[in-house]
């Protein structure tokens, strides 16, 4: 598969700006700060963290480590995909350690998965 091929028709999550070009007109990510929610249920998180270690693989390869925007520590260097969303493996990370929030439709989605399975 030819890079990139795997991001097309994928709803992107996790990806966050560069510190310096934060919201210039060449960079439209948010930065992963703005979906920091102390209040992050941990059932809810415990769900999310486990539909994504069953039900997505990895996407592609060797973009380069990355560096955790909050504590430095490195966290990987390829994406997951569950067919639907794509995120950098690091996402997990900031979810699990720094209660960053996904977006609604994806915590639906997972919500969803979990009525249909019980
Ligand atoms: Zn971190």
């Amino acid at each position: 598969m030819p890079p990139g091929e795997e991001r097309k028709n994928k709803r992107l999550i996790g990806f966050w700006a560069q510190k310096k070009r934060y919201r210039s007109n060449k960079n439209l990510l948010p930065r992963a700060s703005e979906f920091v929610d102390k209040t992050f249920d941990p059932i809810l998180k415990e769900l999310i963290l486990s539909y994504i270690e069953l039900e997505t693989k990895s996407a592609n390869f060797s973009k380069g480590m990355s560096n955790c925007r909050f504590c430095k520590k490195m966290i990987g260097s390829y994406d997951l995909t569950d067919g639907e969303y794509l995120f950098p493996i690091g996402y997990i990370h900031y979810i699990e350690f720094h209660n960053v929030v996904p977006p609604l439709r994806f915590i639906r989605k997972v919500k969803k998965y979990y009525k249909e399975k019980r």
